[in-house]
């Protein structure tokens, strides 16, 4: 396998990782089928291109654990940069927009094209804060969120975290640096800037 994986919730759904993958570079024309019906109702791909101006690409699948919406964000089998959506029609607009947002940013910071930092390690945590922190601050900024969308937003991961075995300490430490990236006037972009200055990638 060539891209790096990065979810948005959980390590349950890492188990789906090759599923996920096969389904991604194979068309997984099952997958679109069995998702025609809820199509419409999920939210409006973002605008999202990655740290190398390439275009990044969406796609759905129902795989993954039931009830669950997560995220990916790969280079397929032929070198795309790629977001799979997994199971988003279980989720509230409003975390689909979260998901979709925090997986562009592991394409936007780079994190897709470097060594996969060990899992729960402070790296791998940092990445996740960073892609968390740029999410809120594109849907803020750019979606208009407030309060109660914010709430929603906090209140999915919550459930969904403590759903997976997430200690409360965990979840209460990734919705306090959110909320503190929401509190924060700074942009997305500022953000990634720093982030790409700091491993010494282009800044576009
Ligand atoms: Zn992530």
């Amino acid at each position: 396998m060539t891209g790096i994986v990065q979810i948005s919730i959980g390590r349950t759904v890492i188990v789906m990782m090759a599923a996920l993958v096969v389904a991604a570079s194979t068309g997984s024309a099952g997958a679109q089928q069995d998702n025609a019906a809820t199509a419409t109702d999920l939210a409006v791909i973002p605008e999202c291109s990655n740290n190398k101006g390439e275009q990044v690409q969406f796609s759905t699948t129902d795989r993954g654990r039931p009830g669950l919406a997560a995220g990916m964000a790969i280079r397929d089998g032929s070198g795309k940069p790629v977001v799979i959506r997994s199971n988003f029609s279980a989720a509230p607009r409003e975390f689909q927009q979260f998901i979709d947002r925090h997986e562009c940013a592991h394409h936007q910071t780079g994190d897709v094209d470097r060594p996969v930092p060990p899992r729960n390690g402070p790296e791998y945590l940092r990445n996740e804060s960073i892609s968390d922190c740029v999410a809120i601050r594109r849907l803020r900024d750019e979606e208009g969120f407030g309060n109660q969308a914010f709430d929603k937003v906090t209140g999915t991961l919550r459930t969904d975290m403590a759903k997976i075995g997430f200690p409360e300490s965990s979840i209460a430490s990734r919705i306090r640096n959110i909320a503190g990236c929401f509190k924060n006037p700074a942009s997305a972009r500022d953000l990634i800037r720093q982030v790409l200055q700091e491993r010494g990638l282009p800044v576009q």
